[in-house]
């Protein structure tokens, strides 16, 4: 089966969107008084229109401060789910990718969910159009479908399992301890890591992360010189020569816990920049060092910072909320279907968090 491969530098005819167009959306740096003077207007706003706000780990600092001082929360796509879906509020504010809106409205059918900008995606999205995804699972009708949660709706409507990075590596032992042989998408990296670790049949669609694509081991293995005490944080969508030499492989969670929790003054971190805003608050006197994304020559297209998530603002939080902007749909249909595969993830986790708790099962780390 041939996989549409997307130029990310380009619009394509289509209109979906690319890098150079959403580095084109990025919101303008604001001065501070002028940052502050948002900042309050979108927390009048949230509290008058009974709004939280829940962002991911990678979005700008002021928009994660603001979702912490305002009873919202920051977290991996995982919590976000959750978080989400167990909410009072009748109105999700996602500030993140639009996979992130999609997955709270589907499990959130009766709430308003409102995104900055709607066109903030991923490439891993992208680069995994449902009607090719769907050719491709019906080649292999033995496998059990398992999707990553940076799918479109569709391609989860079509999965019989949605995992995120925290989980991917308990959800495929399980499902290789019951002998079943998988089918995964859409990124490659982390298929590869989860196939190495657990032992699985893992069939592979060909996605990638435009962020972590990019690290590069060779220089990493050049700073790792200059930096001989510092630890090594690696998100597993990087490339396999990356991961080899992490000291700790882990969502995003795992790898703000690692700082935290880590004896070590110095720490190389290979993941979205955006990270580091909520490891500097939470680990105040550690020496964090981006991980390298290129040689001297080299161009990147996102150098380690995700554009969509780059593409969200305090602005478009305002206007979410003043004027209703933004707001995610899931046609009904589709979203019965996509609810089927992430409950499964949900109620996994909860299950192995209770028994990891009850201390019956050990911990066998987070991805
Ligand atoms: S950082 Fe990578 S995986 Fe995350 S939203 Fe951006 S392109 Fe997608």
């Amino acid at each position: 089966m041939e996989q549409q491969l997307f130029d990310y530098t380009r619009q394509a005819a289509d209109g979906q969107t690319c890098t150079a167009h959403a580095w084109a959306k990025v919101p303008a740096p604001l001065n501070k008084p002028e940052r502050e003077a948002l900042k309050r207007r979108a927390a009048e706003l949230l509290k008058a229109r009974g709004a939280v706000l829940v962002a991911h780990y990678y979005v700008d600092g002021d928009l994660q401060d603001l979702a912490l001082e305002t009873g919202g929360i920051v977290s991996d796509s995982l919590e976000m789910a959750r978080f989400g879906r167990d909410h009072a509020a009748q109105t999700l504010i996602v500030a993140g990718v639009r996979f992130m809106g999609e997955s709270a409205k589907i499990l959130s059918p009766e709430k308003r969910v409102l995104m900055p900008d709607l066109d903030a995606t991923c490439s891993l999205d992208l680069g995994c159009p449902a009607e090719d995804f769907t050719a491709f699972c019906d080649a292999h009708p033995d496998r059990t479908v398992v999707v990553y949660a940076n799918t479109s709706a569709a391609v989860k409507a079509r999965a019989d399992w949605m995992v995120t990075s925290s989980c991917a590596l308990e959800i495929v032992s399980a499902l290789k301890a019951e002998g079943k042989k998988i089918l995964w998408a859409p990124d490659r990296h982390l298929g590869r890591y989860i196939q190495e670790q657990t032992g699985a049949d893992m069939l592979m669609w060909n996605g990638a992360c435009i962020v972590h694509d990019e690290f590069k081991g060779l220089e990493l293995d050049l700073l790792r010189e200059q930096h001989p005490g510092a630890q090594i944080l690696v998100h597993p969508e990087s490339p396999a020569s990356v991961v080899a030499q992490a000291h700790v492989v882990g969502s995003t969670s795992a790898l703000i816990k690692a700082v935290v929790e880590g004896t070590a003054q110095e720490y190389i971190v290979a993941t979205d920049n955006g990270i580091l805003h909520r490891m500097r608050q939470l680990a105040p006197g550690k020496t964090l060092i981006e991980a390298p994304t290129a040689g001297n020559s080299a161009t990147c297209k996102s150098c380690a910072h995700c554009p969509w998530m780059a593409m969200n603002g305090l602005q478009g939080v305002v206007d979410c909320l003043e004027r209703g902007v933004g707001e995610i749909g899931v046609d009904e249909p589709v979203r019965v279907k996509a609810l089927a595969c992430i409950e499964r993830m949900l109620d996994f986790t909860a299950a192995l968090k209770q028994r990891q708790a009850a201390g019956l099962v050990p911990g066998i780390g987070a991805a």
